[in-house]
């Protein structure tokens, strides 16, 4: 029996296609994603998405600051114990957060995934790696749980950290490169050193910043001279004394050994020819994001920097009949939490309408 829609991905987006479908009674199925595949790791495409590699959300409605201990015990009532388990981390331990607070992305992400959990999702912890979408039903080939048919599809799988591509950068990932720092910060080769990240957006600020809980310095290297960023958060780079700006330029190698890892980085003027050594313990690259379409590739009509292209205005209609898009896999404008959240439960509507005029649902 085919399933009557499948959900590919699990951040907001997914999540909240995820509980509009299951409460139209769709019986949703939600592939999540691996948690165990080596690269999801490295790339940041593990499960809950890139919201669950973030620390404070302080722009999602209805989450202001509170009191952590309230925030542990919503987590502790909503969710079962294995997964609350996972986030005690965030609750217990000296480097807990102490006071008031929004929530942390990992903590709405763990309540999303539940939300939808309790009226019915089903969810399998697993990677799409091909798709054939031009017979019906639709056909999802897993890694590791065999195929799926579908009615319907949609397609929320988000998009993931862009790196420059040197040669150097890539010879140190997992070894003093990173494009996480939420996920990697905290590592003891980062403590107590100068670390150097690249970009000038809100990502690049937020990392900085967070990283200077470890860090001696954060050397933020941005190749223009004026940030990106909000105001708000690039008011609080600029303010931060442990956060020194390297503005016009950019990141020219990365230097270091087999043994260290990351030792220093080479920057590279944006406006002369001078190039400068730093001394740095890592390097964390914030310039922006690639849509995780690689799966679609030749199946479904994507932009010139693969994102899934919308084919209705104001529906999330991919160039497939049946196939739905939801999140930052076919956003590269507004990339928001919430926005995210807001088109998955557009296309669970359009999918539940779709299903009704096929005779489907
Ligand atoms: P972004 O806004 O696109 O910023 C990317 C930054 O990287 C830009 O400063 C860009 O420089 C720089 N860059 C791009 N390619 C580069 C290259 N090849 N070499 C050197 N620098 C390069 O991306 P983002 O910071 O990931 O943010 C994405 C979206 O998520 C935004 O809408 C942002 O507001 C949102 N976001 C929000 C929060 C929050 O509110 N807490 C946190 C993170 C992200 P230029 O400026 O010169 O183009």
């Amino acid at each position: 029996m085919a399933e009557k829609v499948v959900i590919i991905g699990s951040g907001p987006a997914g999540w909240t296609a995820a509980i509009y479908a299951a409460r139209a009674n769709l019986e949703p199925l939600c592939i999540e994603g691996s948690a165990t595949w080596e690269p999801n790791r490295v790339n940041g495409t593990t499960p809950l998405g890139q919201l669950n590699l973030t620390t404070e959300v302080e722009n999602f409605p209805t989450w202001p600051f509170m009191d952590s201990s309230v925030l542990a015990q919503i987590a502790k009532s909503a969710l079962p114990e294995e997964r609350y388990d996972g986030l005690s981390h965030l609750y217990e331990g000296k480097k807990a957060h102490q006071g008031k607070r929004a929530a942390f992305g990992p903590e709405l992400m763990e309540l999303m995934r539940q939300q939808s959990v309790n009226f019915g999702t089903r969810i399998i912890t697993d990677d799409v790696v091909k798709v054939e979408l031009m017979r019906r039903p639709f056909l999802l080939h897993t890694r590791d749980n065999g195929t799926i048919e579908a009615q319907s599809v949609i397609i929320a799988t988000g998009a993931r950290a862009n790196y420059l591509g040197l040669p150097s950068e890539d010879m140190y990932k997992n070894n003093g490169v990173s494009a996480c720092a939420v996920c990697d910060g905290a590592l003891p080769r980062f403590r107590n050193k100068p670390l150097v990240v690249v970009g000038g957006g809100d990502s690049a600020v937020e990392e900085a910043t967070y990283l200077t809980k470890f860090a001696s310095v954060v050397y933020l290297v941005h190749r223009r001279n004026e940030l990106r960023a909000s105001k708000i958060m690039a008011e609080r780079a600029l303010s931060n004394p442990k956060i020194k700006m390297m503005w016009n330029r950019g990141l020219h190698e990365v230097l270091g050994t087999d043994e260290l890892g990351v030792t220093g980085a080479k920057l590279a003027s944006t406006v002369n020819t001078d190039v400068e050594e730093v001394t740095a313990g890592g390097v964390f690259l914030a310039i922006g994001h690639t849509p995780n379409t690689d799966f679609l590739e030749g199946q479904l009509d994507l932009d010139e920097k693969k994102y899934l292209k919308l084919t209705k205005p104001q529906r999330m209609w991919t160039s497939i009949e049946g196939v739905f898009a939801a999140g930052d896999v076919a956003d590269s404008y507004y990339r928001q939490a919430i926005t995210a959240a807001g088109s998955g439960c557009m296309a669970a509507l359009d999918a539940e309408r779709w299903l009704g005029d096929q005779g489907q649902h």
